[in-house]
């Protein structure tokens, strides 16, 4: 059975969009020439809404969210849920293909800047609609996406509340009360109040549809959307019932939509008919299904299921269900669908909200060619080529013999400019050498992961200077006492170095846990080597290939690192002016972006600002995943700050990290641990290498938690002079952020990095870290603070008038 002579048999609604072309071209070319006030006007003239600006206020936005139905908002909070992973699964990654020696081609994507997703307002708004469009363009990395909706003069003149509530439900803050072919001009070519869009998405009316064909040379579009369809494939052990019940949910999308039974059973056609007669009779929309049904649908009696795998893919349908014997590998049979639905419960109406697939979906046929929209519909394949001298000359005389074939005697000299002829550039001799050694480096380097190359390691210059306050380390070394001890329990532990250590280094975690308190148990602690391989060890369980991270910047660059040499996606969250975080936009980012990881440092590095309670317990609220709470400098937040330890007990995806390298001074013997619910360690021990705690270490920890009183007690000194320092950095007219850390984050300056220069000169090293204009000096000894004081009135009174501040 051929699909040509299927074609003229098989139902399906006839679209002429000949006529709206005609009708939309001059509206477009209006917007074009004239931008916001040819949109204004076309806007009263259709939708009867006169208004300045298409842009909808943000408070609107947040009114509607606020006035949406409890019940819809879990709906569509649990679509996205659904819908977001399924498509961060669909993020292609990029790959390397070596040609040869010194030749390869590396393929990476890249979302566009800036998205279109159009609404359609209809007589029943759809706010589905807006999460399937806008989910791939999040997910992609879109920047800036833009909607657009008709407004309604029943709302106000503003598009259909439920839409507005779906919008800011996703963080999209940039809506436009435009429908109709005027907003499709108004992405495509730009007005005064929205930027011109590189890819416009979504359905519409048939003038939507047909500004997307006019302009497509203009703005990237997706596939057209017409009338929507199913086909069912069926034998005889379908449920009769559920097979009408699907032709009618898909009847009441309108009266062109088509729908196909597709069945190797006669009785069931039959008995499928009877089942119809009620069901259309009481269907709400009633008229609707009778058209639909009466019209461009029909039931198809086949021989055998070849023959109905063979119609369905003549047909190409929109939706496609199997409801027959092994529908999951017919499924894998199925040459065209957009999407297929196997088995008896997996209906068409679980696609269209909560399947987790998008429901965007090709239609007339289309699926021959064009898949259901994706994150790919944002994105873009780029070829980065490289190539060494050497690897040029070995395609020259290939290129010299295309470039003649097809008269192209520039792009033969282009090549042999490089490497001329009978030059040989792998032995020395000749002009290209110098270069083919140079250029060959690259490719001829280890063969590491794409996503990695070109990346520059983490670390502060070590510099040998006199007064080294870069790195939060805690100025006083272990006392006397202590180093006593941890000698003798290293001592000990040496005579037994021929067995591995204790694997779950449960004599340490239990003195953690009591050194925590909160009620915490050796269960619910766990060590490694420094708090970085706890967020590691995190990232490794909770994050990595198609998942991603979020974190709040400017904050400690290891989490971005880290979570990228696991494979996990890096969200950049912002913080606030005085770099704390507002609970209100934080948790509307947690809810935009739905990572599998929340980071957040408190005290922060390299602000030294520690978050309120308030704002940990709203992201453990709101987070879909882990929310990790770094702690590394919480024995030096002032009274008061507060720890996220004392909200363990209600969330068990909280995760709290702790390190012994600041106030225990500890930093070289490598300890850092967690507290998180037991089951969270039992994740970890899924990826921790065997064996990973020495045992010198665990005894050396063990030792410095035994003087934990001793040591804390430099704490308290390092708190005066931390709070000293900032009210005198603030005396000199200088900004100081507030800090609960051992270091403070000052500035601003005009140029920063010659401040830090001007330090250095006078022996005293800090960090170039944080926003520009800032400098993060660590807390250091008295006569260290005393140093770095002197240092910098004498930098400050030397910069000219105090100029480059
Ligand atoms: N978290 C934060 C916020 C830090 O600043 C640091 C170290 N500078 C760490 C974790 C890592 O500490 P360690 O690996 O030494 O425990």
């Amino acid at each position: 059975m051929t699909r040509e002579k299927l074609a003229g048999v098989l139902p399906r609604a006839a679209l002429d969009t000949g006529v709206a072309l005609e009708r939309i071209r001059p509206v477009c070319e209006d917007v074009r020439d004239r931008g916001a006030a040819a949109v204004r006007e076309y806007t009263a003239r259709f939708d009867g809404v006169d208004r300045p600006a298409s842009r909808v206020p943000a408070q609107v936005l947040a009114d509607a969210l606020a006035g949406l139905d409890p019940k819809l908002r879990a709906a569509l909070e649990e679509m996205v849920r659904r819908v977001r992973p399924v498509h961060e699964a669909q993020r292609p990654a990029g790959h390397t293909t070596r040609i040869g020696d010194g030749a390869q081609v590396t393929e990476h994507y890249v979302p566009v800047d800036r998205a279109g997703v159009y609404v359609p307002g209809g007589l029943v708004p759809l706010p589905s609609s807006v999460i399937m469009n806008v989910i791939p363009a999040q997910v992609a990395g879109v920047r800036q996406i833009a909607v657009a909706s008709p407004p309604r003069p029943d709302s106000g003149g503003m598009p259909a509340p439920a839409i507005l509530a779906a919008c800011a439900l996703l963080g999209i803050d940039e809506v436009h009360a435009v429908g109709g072919a005027q907003a499709v001009a108004m992405f495509a070519y730009g007005t005064a109040d929205c930027a011109p869009v590189d890819v416009v998405t979504g359905p519409g009316n048939a003038y939507v549809t047909a500004a997307k064909r006019l302009l497509a040379g203009t703005v990237g579009v997706d596939a057209e959307a017409g009338p929507t369809e199913i086909a069912i494939i069926a034998d005889r052990t379908a449920d009769p019932r559920f097979l009408a019940a699907d032709l009618v949910a898909q009847a009441e999308h309108g009266p062109l939509a088509a729908c196909l039974l597709i069945t190797t059973d006669p009785a069931l056609a039959k008995r499928t008919e009877a089942e119809l007669r009620p069901q259309v009779a009481s269907a709400r929309h009633r008229d609707t299904v009778q058209a639909a049904l009466a019209g461009q649908s029909a039931c198809v009696l086949v021989d055998d299921i070849e023959a109905a795998l063979a119609v369905s893919d003549a047909w190409a349908p929109e939706h496609l269900e199997i409801q027959a014997q092994d529908a999951a590998g017919l499924a894998m049979r199925v040459r065209n669908a957009g999407a297929v639905f196997v088995g008896p419960y997996a209906p068409v109406s679980l696609g269209d909200y909560l399947a987790g697939s998008n429901h965007v979906l090709p239609t007339g046929g289309t699926a021959r060619h064009t898949a259901g929209l994706s994150v790919l519909a944002f994105m873009r394949g780029i070829h980065m080529v490289e190539c060494s001298a050497a690897a040029l000359a070995a395609a020259a005389p290939h290129i010299d013999a295309l470039g003649a074939a097809e008269d192209l005697a520039a792009h033969v000299a282009a090549v042999r400019i490089r490497v001329p002829h009978g030059q040989d550039v792998t032995s020395g001799a000749g002009p290209a050498t110098a270069g083919a050694d140079a250029q060959q480096r690259p490719a001829a380097g280890p063969p590491i992961r794409p996503d990695l190359a070109g990346r520059a390691p983490y670390g502060a210059p070590q510099l040998d200077v006199p007064v080294r306050l870069n790195t939060n380390e805690n100025p006083y070394p272990p006392p006397p006492a202590l180093v006593q001890e941890i000698t003798h329990a290293v001592t000990a532990a040496a005579g037994a170095l021929n067995r591995y250590p204790d694997r779950d280094a449960l004599s340490l975690r239990g003195d953690l846990a009591a050194y925590l308190g909160h009620g915490l148990t050796a269960r619910q602690v766990w060590p490694a080597n420094g708090s970085n391989e706890i967020i590691q060890q995190l990232l490794q369980v909770f994050g990595g290939a198609g998942r991603a991270a979020l974190g709040f910047e400017p904050s400690y660059a290891m989490h971005p690192l880290i979570a990228r040499a696991t494979g996990t996606r890096w969200i950049r969250g912002a913080r606030e002016a005085d770099f704390g975080l507002d609970a209100d936009r934080t948790v509307r980012a947690v809810r935009e972006h739905q990572p599998d990881l929340v980071f957040l440092t408190s005290p922060n590095n390299p602000t030294g600002t520690a978050l309120p309670r308030a704002v940990i317990e709203a992201v453990c609220e709101t987070a879909p995943g882990m929310v990790v709470v770094d702690e590394a400098y919480a024995e030096f937040a002032r009274e008061g700050a507060g720890t996220a330890l004392a909200l363990l007990p209600r969330y068990p995806r909280l995760v709290v990290t702790r390190t012994m390298s600041k106030a225990f001074a500890l930093a070289g013997a490598r300890v850092g641990y967690l507290a998180a619910d037991p089951a969270v360690i039992d994740a970890l021990l899924l990826v921790r290498l065997p064996y990973h705690l020495s045992a010198q270490t665990q005894v050396t920890a063990r030792a410095a938690l035994a003087h934990s009183a001793e040591l804390l007690a430099t704490v308290a000194h390092l708190r005066a002079e931390r709070d000293s320092l900032v009210g005198w950095l603030r005396g000199t007219g200088l900004a100081a952020a507030d800090s609960d850390a051992n270091f403070v984050l000052f500035g601003e300056f005009g140029d920063s990095h010659t401040v830090w220069q001007g330090l250095l000169d006078r022996g005293v090293l800090v960090r170039e870290t944080g926003p520009p204009g800032w400098l993060r000096v660590s807390i250091g000894t008295p006569a260290e603070m005393a140093a770095f004081r002197a240092a910098l009135t004498d930098v400050l009174a030397n910069a000219q008038g105090g100029a480059d501040r």
